[in-house]
C-alpha cells in the first residue's frame, strides 16, 4: 500500500468535522511530500528539532503540530512557525510558550493535555490540576497563547471498553471546560489503533501515523 492510498482510506473514514493530523515523526521528507501532494496540510511531530528541520525544507503552507512532550528550553525552536501544541501540561510551560510567541509577535494555539490513561508514564493534568490552571490569574494574563482545546491518550490496551471509558471521561471534561473558556473547540483524541472509537466518543481531531506512513522503525 502506498502513502497516498492509506491516506485516502483514512480520510474516507473520517466525518467532515474531524481534522486529520498526519503523524510523520521519524519519517523522511519524501514521505511527507507524498502526503502533501495528495492534499494533506496538517502534520504532527513529537520532537521539536526534527519538526524544525522539516519545516525548513518543506512548503510553508504546512501546518505543523507538536504532539509530543515539550521541553521548555526547546520552545524557542518552534515558536516562529508551530501551528498547534497538543501536549501542554503546566502553567510553567504555557508561560514559556507565551514568552517565545511574543518575540515573534504571534499568538500560539495550545491544547491542554489531560491524563486519562492508567499508565503512570503518560503525561498530562488531572481534573484538579486543570481546574487550578485555568482559574489562576497568571493564566488569564497570558496574551500570546490561546488554549483552544484538550488532548488525551488512552491506555495502550486492546480492551475497547477501557479505552471507551477513558475517551468518555475526556469528552465530559471537554464539555465542562468549554463552559469556562469559550475558545475551547478542539478535542484531540485517537491514534491509528483507536481513532474510530475516539470519533464515536466525540473527538474532533485525530493523530494518525502508522496507518498512513507504515510502522515506524526506531533503529
Ligand atoms: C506517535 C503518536 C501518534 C500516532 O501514533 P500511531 O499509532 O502511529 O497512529 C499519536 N499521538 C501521539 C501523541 C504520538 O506520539
Amino acid at each position: 500500500m502506498s502513502i497516498k492510498n492509506n491516506l485516502s482510506q483514512v480520510l474516507h473514514s473520517l466525518p467532515n468535522n474531524v481534522t486529520l493530523v498526519a503523524v510523520s515523526k521519524t519519517k523522511p521528507i519524501s514521505d511527507i511530500e507524498e502526503a502533501y501532494e495528495t492534499g494533506q496540510r496538517v502534520f504532527g511531530e513529537n520532537k521539536i528539532q526534527e519538526m524544525a528541520q522539516k519545516w525548513e525544507l518543506l512548503p510553508k503552507d504546512i501546518q505543523w503540530h507538536m504532539i509530543g512532550h515539550v521541553q521548555r528550553n526547546k520552545v524557542k525552536y518552534m515558536a516562529e512557525f508551530v501551528s498547534l501544541i497538543h501536549g501542554v501540561d503546566s502553567l510553567k510551560l504555557l508561560k514559556e510558550i507565551d514568552k517565545q510567541a511574543k518575540k515573534h509577535n504571534r499568538i500560539i494555539d495550545c491544547l491542554l493535555q489531560i491524563h486519562i490513561a492508567e499508565e503512570q508514564t503518560k503525561f498530562g493534568l488531572n481534573n484538579e490540576e486543570l481546574d487550578e490552571l485555568i482559574s489562576s490569574p497568571e493564566f488569564q494574563q497570558l496574551k500570546n497563547i490561546k488554549v483552544t482545546g484538550l488532548m488525551g491518550m488512552a491506555t495502550f490496551t486492546d480492551d475497547n471498553a477501557q479505552i471507551q471509558k477513558e475517551f468518555k471521561q475526556l469528552k465530559k471534561l471537554f464539555e465542562k471546560t468549554k463552559a469556562t473558556i469559550p475558545e475551547i473547540c478542539i478535542l484531540s483524541m485517537g491514534m491509528s489503533g483507536d481513532y474510530k472509537l475516539a470519533i464515536e466518543e466525540g473527538s474532533t481531531m485525530v493523530r494518525i501515523g502508522s496507518s498512513i506512513f507504515g510502522a515506524r522503525n526506531y533503529g
